[in-house]
């Protein structure tokens, strides 16, 4: 079997994974049966495909006819045997029970056809022992998506004791048409990502029972770092007993440090479970997020979250989980767990002298010998062991990159560029490369006339993420060639014969404004800030950002804005012209859509070209040379066949020109 043979996945369980992941196969382009226990449960799912389906084409991520055809490819049903009898792939996302999935999965053996995979969604539980309850156990794999499935980058995908490579290999191909990461795990508790996030969750756990620091303060760190919420927060906002299973889960297969503390036995026991009972770790409105005070002071470095997965990870590898390498470990918690680095990628810059004192003063204090230090750790060889173990090299299609998500709606010209490193899409030199890649990929598609470049989690970007130890180390060299990067690309932003829209959403300060200056339009949700931070941080705006803002807000405005460091709003933004158009918050997603498909169907792609050639290249030279470079354009675009196009279509026969850029 290979991945062309699947064209129908049946999905068994219409819950919060069940319909998203559901949705996500219908987008790859599959049909879809969905099955759940009661009328009203598969209809509620299929009702969740819908508004996402809606809300994506508001947003531009997908056409119309796309969306019309995901819903047609998609039926429901309370009948499991109706559900699976033509599936080429089952899906399994019923609740958390082993002796229920095994039930399901024996069903699933006998309804569905004999070359079909059966993958299992589980969080924690045993490929090997579910895939037992059936007849073809080679074919069982855990197929672990990441909540939510339309949004979450990963899939974890789960080798049981007796899952041939051929299943594996089908469910890679699967991923990665489904524009996701895969990464294998060996079937162990936790996998990769939940066993490795699970000593973070142990930390913060015992740091909450011991009374060593408040929630409130530790959360109030976490969003100065820019997190969007907490992690006491998001357990409340998770619900605690899904922290409290999962840790008991553990503590029974894994080790029993696990173990969940007493505090947190308590609050499930007294049902305080968090945001849905309206009490947990934090009281909970009936709307909104809890009264955290943002300011309270902390010492806890959160970083430190992060750097106990190093030692996590260490063993994680050392045990084979990761069947592939240390690369899978580092795109699972990236990708699985939005973290901003993967351990190992955090592990080369760190100090594993200073983490092992770290890891073992954390043993001793509490007693948990599941955060001794790991003998790589100690040894400081960590790093030469991932390269022993490396991943074997994937094929990537042209559009894939790991820091910028490229999507497209060819139907109206529109290419969606994803600036991609949540949560406040800081530019990093892989980025730039990314991004710069991306664009010279789109520069001759004739596919695309538009191009919006967006942040994701709802922000476009709070800036550079310079390599601190590069400016603490004073390495001029590399400091020059990161600039020289950013110039680079954005040049690009300028001279790419598309029109380029910025969507800005929250925030873009510092290099982020920097990169949407540098494209055609910029269109901003009323609630966006934007600012040239770096004058207040001893460097200045190097990435084009002294030359451009003039340009844009004229001389003086522009030194007010880069000396005074001032964050202003959009609105302002707009009275100054710095950006297009300020939009109310709810209309943003619609507005900037409906914006670039006009511009698209109604611009020549010829004029477009030199326009912006012209627009941009002879804006500071002198009047005369201006107008030659006009008038020698024009000898070439006022005769080319979308001239004759648009004076027909406009003036004629007064309906919408179809242009070809020819
Ligand atoms: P959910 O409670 O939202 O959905 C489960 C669905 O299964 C419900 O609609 C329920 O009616 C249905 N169901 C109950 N009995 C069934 C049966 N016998 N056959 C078929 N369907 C049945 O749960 P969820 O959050 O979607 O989780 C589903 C699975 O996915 C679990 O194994 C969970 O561990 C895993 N998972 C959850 C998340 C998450 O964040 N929610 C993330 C990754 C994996």
């Amino acid at each position: 079997m290979k991945i062309d043979d699947i064209k129908h996945v049946a999905v068994i369980g219409a819950g919060d994974m069940g319909h998203g992941i559901a949705q996500v196969c219908l987008m790859t382009g599959y049909t879809v049966s969905m099955y759940d226990i009661k009328d009203e449960f598969v209809e509620k799912g299929k009702s969740r495909i819908e508004w996402s389906l809606n809300k994506l084409t508001e947003k531009a991520r997908i056409s119309e006819k796309d969306r019309d055809t995901y819903l047609k490819n998609l039926t429901i049903s309370t009948n499991i045997e109706e559900v699976v009898k033509k599936a080429d792939l089952c899906v399994e996302t019923a609740p958390e029970n082993l002796d229920l999935k095994k039930k399901i999965f024996g069903d699933l053996d006998k309804f569905a056809p004999k070359h079909a995979i059966l993958a299992s969604n589980t969080s924690n539980m045993s490929i090997t022992e579910i895939g037992a309850a059936t007849k073809r156990p080679e074919k069982v794999a855990g197929l672990h998506y990441f909540n939510p499935p339309v949004m979450m980058q990963l899939i974890e995908i789960i080798k049981g004791e007796k899952t041939s490579d051929e299943t594996i290999n089908i469910l890679i191909d699967l991923a990665k048409k489904s524009t996701k990461n895969p990464v294998v795990s060996k079937d162990h508790p936790g996998f990769i990502v939940n066993r490795i996030n699970a000593i973070t969750m142990l930390l913060i756990h015992t740091m909450l029972d011991k009374k060593e620091y408040k929630a409130e303060e530790v959360d109030a760190a976490a969003m100065m770092m820019g997190m969007r919420m907490g992690p006491y927060e998001l357990m409340d906002f998770v619900g605690l007993d899904v922290a409290y299973h999962s840790m008991n889960y553990l503590a029974e297969r894994l080790d029993k440090d696990y173990t969940p503390t007493a505090l947190m036995k308590k609050l499930v026991d007294d049902g305080k479970l968090g945001k849905k009972t309206g009490e947990g770790i934090y009281k909970w409105p009936e709307t909104g997020r809890p009264d955290i005070d943002r300011d309270a002071e902390c010492d806890f470095d959160v970083m430190d979250l992060m750097r106990v997965q190093i030692n996590e990870a260490a063993k994680v590898l050392e045990e084979g989980i990761a069947i592939r390498g240390a690369k899978d470990i580092d795109t699972a918690m990236k990708k699985g767990k939005n973290n901003p680095f993967g351990p190992f990628e955090l592990a080369e810059n760190a100090d594993l002298e200073e983490l092992t004192t770290y890891m073992d003063g954390l043993a001793d204090k509490y007693g948990l010998e599941v955060f001794r230090a790991h003998k790589w750790v100690r040894d400081g060889s960590l790093m030469d062991h991932t390269k022993a173990i490396e991943a074997a090299p994937e094929e990537a299609s042209p559009f894939e990159f790991e820091n910028v998500e490229v999507t497209f709606d060819e139907e109206n010209y529109i290419a969606n560029v994803m600036l991609n490193s949540p949560p406040l899409n800081l530019l990093s030199g892989d980025l730039l490369s990314d991004l710069s890649d991306a664009l010279d990929l789109l520069w001759d598609d004739k596919r695309f006339r538009v191009i919006i470049i967006r942040g994701s989690a709802n922000c476009f970007s709070a800036g550079a993420q310079i390599d601190p130890s590069l400016m603490l180390d004073a390495v001029p060299f590399a400091l020059h060639e990161y600039v020289k990067k950013g110039q680079e690309t954005f040049k690009k932003l300028r001279q790419i014969p598309k029109i380029v829209i910025a969507g800005i959403e929250r925030y873009a300060i510092g290099g982020g404004l920097e990169l949407a200056m540098h494209c055609d339009l910029r269109i901003a949700k009323e609630s966006a800030k934007v600012q040239l931070s770096e004058v207040g941080l001893g460097i200045f705006p190097s990435w084009g950002g002294t030359q451009m803002l003039r340009r844009h807000v004229g001389l003086g405005r522009a030194m007010d804005l880069i000396l005074s460091a001032r964050r202003i709003k959009a609105e302002e933004a707009e009275e100054i012209g710095l950006i297009t158009k300020e939009v109310d918050d709810d209309e943003f997603d619609e507005y900037l859509y409906k914006y670039a498909k006009k511009l698209a169907k109604g611009s020549a792609p010829l004029s477009v070209a030199v326009v912006k050639r012209l627009v941009n290249e002879t804006a500071e030279g002198d009047l005369d040379s201006g107008y030659n470079a006009e008038s020698l354009a024009a000898g070439v675009v006022f005769v080319s066949e979308d001239s004759k196009e648009g004076f027909m279509a406009r003036v004629i026969e007064k309906r919408d020109p179809n242009f070809e850029g020819k």
